[in-house]
């Protein structure tokens, strides 16, 4: 698929984008890997600066930035303009933090000398993207990286290219070098030749299975380091002693935020059968409040989804679970707009068998369950083939913690709606992926940690250990 802004609120193709020559993608890796020689030598403190302009420059640009993203993919404005500010968060806790996080660390050693761990660069990271946040997954890469001293090229989603372009130009007009991040139209072929490449040292792919295991694979192949990032059908477990009131001020919005289209929106909603029929008339009513229309116009509350093709595979697969016997509590009418308008829907009743059971919907749909004990909860919130985020609800938060730390998967909230923020490391286990993003674990992604001992003067006979089993002169002609 070529890349092309296709406005899914009126189906309008606002601009059509050329893939990139390969001598394109060629000078992308000479660039960036020049830039990896100097940043090696170039003080943290200083691309610290660079990063806080990027916020502010983020910050300046936040109308135009909110609306290309809008008329890219189709989310509400307001959700864009949160999405922009977000980065710039992100941005400024790295420049903050990032020195901190990536200073030597001394290691308690009966080795003489002194031995340190040093996080340094390793060379240019690839990273593959999705469109559900266009700047957002952008920034959980480029913020970190861009401390570390790792340049990056980007391949964005192939329908929010102008999102992509005018991040990586707003990164430009910050400050930041050539090749600090370099925006390319790449097909699959072109990237798999990036990863290839011995100059690139690190793969970054947020995205669903398809994307990951193609992605993955070269990087495999290549024995370069990889995160992944991808799909998520999270629990939502409502415990019976749960506020309700809570519970359903945030049930709707945690399906129905981005359109239902976040890695960790709710997708399998998981209700305790004594507040199971209160919760299903509740979460009915609130769907049914929503309002849709364009995406720019602030009175809106449903916005489109982000293409044709995400609307006619969401909609293939609620026909698939109403034929394998769900129920449809709520929904799964035509929305009378030209857009990709999908009506919100609420689905009961799926069975063990049904391909909704196990399958991520990645679109406005709830699916709700009835359990009738916290541990039938539970093995339903892990009978999952994806570990990504999860969301408990519990009378008391400390028996939510603990009903949360048995659900096997990378973040759970307790009593909250899930948040994203700069210190907290955001990933998942099984099909969701592994490594992390953000925080002091994603800060070390693509670092290599150089063990550094300084030893004034060898002495054998102090060394417990490796050494000695090691040292060819036996003891007893020393
Ligand atoms: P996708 O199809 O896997 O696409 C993601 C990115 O991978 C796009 O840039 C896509 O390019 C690229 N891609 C796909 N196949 C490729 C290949 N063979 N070689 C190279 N690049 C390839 O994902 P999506 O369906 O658009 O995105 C939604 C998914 O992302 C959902 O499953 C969601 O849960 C997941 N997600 C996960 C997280 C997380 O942090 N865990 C966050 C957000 C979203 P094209 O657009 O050109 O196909």
């Amino acid at each position: 698929m070529s890349y092309a802004t296709i406005n899914p609120y009126n189906n309008e193709v606002v601009k059509e984008y050329p893939y990139a020559t390969d001598e394109a993608l060629q000078e992308a890796l000479t660039t960036g890997h020049a830039l990896y020689q100097r940043t090696k030598k170039q003080p943290i403190a200083e691309r610290a600066k660079i990063l806080h302009n990027v916020a502010a420059k983020l910050r300046d640009y936040s109308d135009e930035l909110a609306r290309t993203c809008t008329i890219d993919m189709g989310k509400l404005l307001r959700e864009s303009e949160g999405e922009v500010e977000l980065c710039a968060i992100i941005a400024d806790w790295f420049a903050d933090h990032g020195e901190d996080l990536l200073k030597p660390e001394v290691v308690d050693t009966i080795a003489t000398g002194a031995a340190e761990i040093h996080h340094q660069a390793t060379g240019i990271v690839m990273m593959v993207e999705p469109w559900n946040f266009p700047y957002y997954q952008i920034m959980r890469v480029f913020a970190p990286n861009f401390m570390v001293g790792n340049p990056m090229i980007l391949k964005h989603a192939a329908n929010t290219p102008a999102s992509a372009q005018l991040f990586a130009d707003i990164v430009k007009a910050a400050g930041a070098p050539d090749g600090a991040l370099t925006n390319l139209f790449l097909s699959y072929d072109q990237v798999t030749e990036a990863i290839k490449d011995k100059r690139v040292q690190g793969v970054a792919l947020t995205g669903s299975e398809r994307g990951g295991t193609a992605v993955a694979e070269a990087a495999g192949k290549n024995l370069k380091k990889n995160t992944m990032e991808l799909g998520g059908m999270d629990p939502f477990v409502v415990l019976g002693d749960a506020n309700m009131d809570d519970v359903i001020d945030i049930a709707w919005r945690a399906r129905l935020y981005n359109t239902g289209q976040v890695c960790t929106s709710s997708k399998r909603f998981i209700v305790m059968d004594n507040v199971y029929d209160q919760f299903v008339e509740a979460l009915k009513d609130k769907f049914s409040k929503v309002v849709p229309g364009d995406p720019l116009d602030p009175n809106t509350s449903l916005a489109p989804m982000n293409t044709k093709r995400a609307k006619e595979k969401l909609q293939k697969q609620l026909d698939e679970a109403i034929k394998a016997g769900a129920n449809v509590a709520y929904g799964n009418e035509p929305i009378d707009l030209p857009g990709q308008f999908f009506m919100p829907t609420i689905l009961t009743d799926i069975d063990k068998n049904n391909p909704a059971y196990a399958e991520e919907m990645f679109g406005p749909i709830a699916a709700v369950y009835k359990v009738h004990s916290e541990a039938e909860a539970i093995e339903l919130a892990n009978d999952n083939p994806y570990g990504l985020g999860g969301i408990v609800f519990a009378g008391d938060e400390d028996h939510g913690a603990e009903v949360a730390a048995q659900i096997e998967t990378g973040m759970v909230f307790v009593n909250n709606f899930m948040v994203t923020l700069p210190e907290l490391p955001f990933g998942g286990v099984k099909l969701s992926g592994y490594g992390r993003e953000m925080s002091h674990i994603g800060a070390l992604a693509f670092t290599n940690e150089q063990l550094i001992v300084k030893t004034a003067k060898p002495n054998l006979d102090n060394v417990a250990g490796g050494l000695v089993a090691t040292d060819p002169v036996p003891a007893n002609q020393k």
